[in-house]
C-alpha cells in the first residue's frame, strides 16, 4: 500500500496504536502538539538522539524493516543504560523517501514496539516528512535517581577497565552481511548470532542496573565506535590515560571462525569494529571480584577486565600479549595518542 492511500495522520493513526507500554507518568502521548510528560519524584531525566540514515548507516533492502526499527531504538536505549539509567519514553521521526510502502513503515514500528515493550518504553511523539533517503531519528528520554548517574568522567589511575559481552561479533556479523560470498562459507550457528548482534543489538540495561547498584563503578559509557577508540572518551573526561591488553579481549569463538574465513583479524574487530553497543566502565581494583560475582549471580553473560587506567602522561596503549605494544596487521600507532 502506498502512503498516500492512508496520508500522513493514517499513519500516525497506525503508529499509535499500541504505542504505550506504561503509562506511568505519561500524561499526554501522540496527538498533541507536544507530549507532556512527569518525571519520577527525585529523579533527573536523561535524554539522547541517534539518528539512522540509508546509505550512511544501513544499506536498505540488506536488513528488514523490522530490524531497522529494532536497532534504532536499541541503539538509543543503549545510551541510557550507558548512564545507569531507565529508558522511559521515545519520539521517533521519519524521513521517508517516495518508493517506501505502508507496509515498510508498519514494520519498522513493529520492530520498534518489540523491543519497547521488552523494557517498557512508550512512543509519545514524533515528526514524519518526505525525503530523497530513508532516517529514522530516534529521541529517548529516561530517569535515574539523582545522584546515581555515572558519567565518562570517574575514572582514577589504577582502575580497572571492563566490559560486558563480546566484542566484535557485530563487526563480523557486518562482514556476512557486505560480503555476499562469505555466506556460503559460515555455518548458520556462527552466522546467525553474529548477524543477531550487528541487526538486532542487546542493550545491556539488565547490567547497568546491577553496576548502578554495586555503587563502586567510578565511569561508564556505551561501546559503538569499538573499545580502542572509546576508551579515549572515558580519559578525556576523567584526564587519565589507559592500557588495553589485546590478550584479555573478550571475542565469541563464532567470530574468531569468521575472520579466519574472511582473512581478518578478531582482535582487531574486538577493538574497533564498533557498534557492540556492550558496556565498558572502570571501577577500583579491589572490587574487580565483586563484578564478576554479581554477574554470575545474576546471569549477565560475560564481564571481562580488558585493561587499567593509567595517569594521564602515558596517553592510551594497545598492549599485545607479549608486553609490547600491539600494532596488529596494519599497525595501530593511532592508538598511541591520548
Ligand atoms: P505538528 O504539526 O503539531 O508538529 P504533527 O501533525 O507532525 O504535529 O504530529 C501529530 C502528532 O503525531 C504529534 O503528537 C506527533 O508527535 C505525532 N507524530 C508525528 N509523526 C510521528 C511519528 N513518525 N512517530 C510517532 N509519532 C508521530
Ligand atoms: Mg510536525
Amino acid at each position: 500500500m502506498k502512503l498516500g492511500d492512508i496520508g500522513e495522520f493514517g499513519l500516525i493513526d497506525r503508529i499509535a496504536r499500541g504505542a504505550v507500554f506504561n503509562s506511568r507518568g505519561l500524561i499526554k502521548g501522540i496527538g498533541d502538539d507536544a507530549a507532556v510528560i512527569a518525571p519520577g519524584e527525585g529523579n533527573v531525566l536523561l535524554v539522547s538522539c541517534d539518528m539512522l540514515m540509508e546509505r550512511t548507516h544501513f544499506i536498505y533492502g540488506r536488513t528488514t524493516p523490522f530490524q531497522l526499527g529494532y536497532k534504532a531504538i536499541a541503539v538509543n536505549i543503549s545510551d541510557i543504560a550507558a548512564m545507569g539509567g531507565k529508558p522511559r519514553h521515545v519520539l521517533v521521526s521519519l524521513a521517508l523517501p517516495q518508493w517506501i510502502t505502508v507496509e515498510d513503515v508498519e514494520g519498522i514500528y513493529t520492530g520498534m514496539k518489540d523491543i519497547l515493550s521488552r523494557w517498557s518504553v512508550n512512543i509519545i511523539g514524533g515528526d514524519t516528512v518526505s525525503s530523497e533517503v530513508l532516517a529514522i531519528d530516534v529521541t529517548i528520554i529516561g530517569e535515574a535517581p539523582n545522584g546515581s548517574v555515572l558519567t565518562r568522567g570517574g575514572a582514577r589511575p589504577g582502575d580497572v577497565i571492563m566490559v560486558t559481552g563480546n566484542l566484535g561479533d557485530s563487526a563480523a556479523g557486518l562482514e556476512i552481511l557486505l560480503r555476499g560470498e562469505m555466506a556460503g562459507r559460515v555455518p548458520q550457528s556462527d552466522s546467525k548470532p553474529l548477524l543477531s548482534a550487528h541487526l538486532t543489538p542487546q542493550p545491556r540495561l539488565e547490567q547497568s542496573s546491577v553496576l548502578v547498584k554495586l555503587g563502586f563503578v567510578s565511569a561508564m559509557m556505551d561501546i559503538s565506535d569499538g573499545l580502542a577508540g572509546d576508551i579515549k572518551h572515558i580519559c578525556e573526561s576523567s584526564g587519565t590515560g589507559a592500557e588495553i591488553y589485546t590478550g584479555s579481549l573478550p571475542h565469541s569463538q563464532s567470530a574468531a571462525r569468521v575472520a579466519e574465513i574472511a582473512g581478518k583479524s578478531v582482535i582487531e574487530w574486538a577493538l574497533s569494529g564498533g557498534e557492540d553497543y556492550e558496556l565498558l566502565f572502570t571501577v577500583p581494583q579491589d572490587r574487580q571480584e565483586e563484578v564478576v560475582q554479581a554477574f554470575s549471580e545474576n546471569r549477565l553473560g560475560p564481564v571481562t577486565a580488558v585493561g587499567r587506567i593509567t595517569g594521564p602522561e602515558g596517553g592510551i596503549n594497545i598492549v599485545g600479549p607479549d608486553g609490547k605494544k600491539y600494532t596488529g596487521k596494519e599497525g595501530f600507532e593511532h592508538f598511541a595518542e591520548p
